[in-house]
């Protein structure tokens, strides 16, 4: 491995001390070995504004050796891609792997939902949520090191890269109540977010939307996000309130963007978007905010789902947070006192309406005998109101999803024409985002309707977010840089998920390179597991 690795920097070496073009024209890589050759794609680099032009890229080892006009090389492998497009592989910058990623099955832990689309990074620990399998997507735990140990003994698809969340640290110390901290609880969540970090987490993420995260005031949370800040870290958001239910939309951005100033980091805002009806065409004053704190010098970016609708779980759409302090038994013990019940409904019914009524509320991947059916329908089968029938299914279960389609299409295009909007699944089982973000992005937004170009559906998913990470050597296709690459023909590149059935996977991958290794081969999965944990390097001298 060594060998090889020594190899592919020779050779890089060599070609890029002559400008690609010159190379090629000159035949200075006649001969050359490489291991791998995309041939004769229309390739985008990643790079803003880039143009696509037709050309090669070869591969040795875990690197990409040059990218040009034709390669004189000899290759061990060769990539047709002829009438194909060839770009950096995609980042995605809001995911939620873990129905696979943790998995005893070395298929799963490809995640071919993600690989399959031509994705070969995933941002991870996001909207507070834990890192390890403990116990879904909201909880487990803060223990970078220990799950990126396993990632890299057991093998995983795509590289991954991971935010050190809120929730579990909150669970921990505080539990699920409706209280700040104490200075002694205080110190112990800063030391937890301050450990993390010197593990190699990318920043500190929040997901304010949720309980009991919700329950925090924006000082602690400043106080948490200087762990992250003293170390180089970056706050991630799932923001406050997305609508109407408790500050606002516009009051939460600004949150968000005070949070970073105050404790001096780049602020990220997870899956930007206007939700319901109340705050449908609020995504002009959303930019222009960003866009003035932009320019007084704040680093600030977001990343979007090309989705109309959101998912969640039902109570953290519908039901009022205080309803939710201390957690599920205290929802149902809540719902037993008739009076107060009352109240709940009332505020339920008022939370259903922000969130474009029942008819917008679709049930997915519970195993529930209502799931593929919306929450009119089930309200009418049982001859019940909506939030009767809502408050009925969360008497039974405390892990119920819903796709909510919440969105309108002029907010999703605005937010998606932003230059620092970078692309983010979102995705996890019961979406069909998980394994469509990308190819619905490219299809419907910049082949079918428009809204933004190829180059920019390439720079949002690859060059912009690696260099907001600042990832060594990733999201380009550059000479000496790592060979993560997707090839994808233009027509047939396709999501296979629906809403109504989020589970098929992407098509018309042509191949899919991680670390130089095909890990998808003519749209088939080859079990690569060549995925590598990516860590931050936090400031020199924070961490000893
Ligand atoms: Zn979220």
């Amino acid at each position: 491995m060594r060998a090889v690795l020594k190899g592919a920097v020779a050779v890089s070496a060599l070609l890029a001390v002559l400008p690609q073009n010159m190379a090629a024209a000159q035949g200075q890589s006649a001969g050359q070995q490489v291991d791998l050759l995309i041939r004769g794609g229309t390739i985008y680099d990643g790079s803003e504004g880039a143009k696509g032009f037709v050309g090669d890229v070869a591969v040795s080892g875990d690197r990409i050796v040059y990218v040009g006009p034709r390669a004189t090389v000899s290759a061990g492998r060769i990539i047709e891609a002829k009438g194909k497009i060839v770009t950096p592989g995609f980042i995605d910058g809001h995911s939620h792997p873990d129905s696979s990623i943790y998995s005893p099955d070395a298929a799963l832990r490809q995640v071919p939902q993600w690989i399959m689309q031509g994705a070969t990074t995933l941002v991870m620990g996001v909207d507070g949520s834990g890192i390890g399998s403990g116990g879904g997507p909201i909880r487990s735990g803060v223990e970078i090191k220990d799950t990126f140990a396993q990632f890299t003994q057991q093998g995983i698809g795509p590289n991954v890269l991971a935010f050190v969340g809120y929730a579990p640290i909150r669970s921990r110390v505080i539990g699920e109540d409706d209280r700040p901290p104490t200075a002694t609880e205080l110190l112990a969540e800063k030391q937890m977010v301050a450990k993390a970090m010197c593990e190699g987490a990318f920043g500190f993420s929040t997901g304010l939307w949720y309980t009991p995260q919700f329950f925090s005031k924006t000082d602690e949370l400043i106080e948490l996000a200087r762990e992250a800040a003293k170390r180089g870290g970056i706050y991630d958001t799932h923001q406050r309130d997305e609508a109407t239910y408790s500050i606002g939309l516009i009051n939460s951005v600004k949150e968000a963007l005070r949070i970073g100033a105050e404790a001096g980091m780049p602020v990220h805002i997870g899956h930007l978007k206007a939700l319901g009806p109340t705050v449908w065409g609020q995504s002009a004053e959303v930019i222009k905010l960003i866009n003035e704190a932009r320019a007084r010098g704040q680093v600030v970016t977001a990343d979007q789902y090309p989705y109309l609708a959101n998912q969640t779980s039902l109570q953290a759409q519908i039901i009022p947070s205080w309803a939710l302090d201390g957690g599920y038994p205290a929802l149902i013990k809540r719902f037993n006192d008739p009076a107060t019940l009352e109240k709940i409904k009332a505020e339920t019914k008022a939370n259903l309406a922000r969130s474009n009524g029942a008819k917008s509320i679709l049930f997915v991947a519970s195993n529930q005998p209502w799931d593929g059916k919306r929450l009119d329908q089930v309200a009418l089968e049982w001859k019940l109101d909506p939030v009767d029938a809502a408050i009925r299914i969360l008497r039974q279960t405390d892990r119920q999803w819903v796709v909510v389609f919440s969105m309108s299409e002029p907010d999703v295009d605005a937010f998606m024409k932003q230059p620092w909007t970078f692309t983010g699944s979102d995705g996890s089982d019961g979406h069909p985002r998980i394994s469509g973000t990308f190819p619905t992005k490219y299809q419907e937004f910049v082949r079918k309707r428009k809204v933004i170009s190829i180059s920019q559906f390439v720079r949002s998913s690859s060059g912009g977010p690696a260099d907001f990470y600042k990832l060594d050597r990733r999201g380009y296709l550059k000479n000496g840089y790592f060979a993560d690459i997707a090839v994808f023909d233009p027509a047939g590149y396709m999501p296979g998920s629906t809403y109504v059935n989020w589970k098929p996977l992407a098509k018309g991958v042509v191949a899919t390179v991680i670390n130089g290794k095909v890990a998808v081969d003519n749209g088939k999965l080859t079990n690569a597991l060549s995925g590598r944990t990516l860590l931050h390097t936090p400031t020199p001298g924070s961490c000893l």
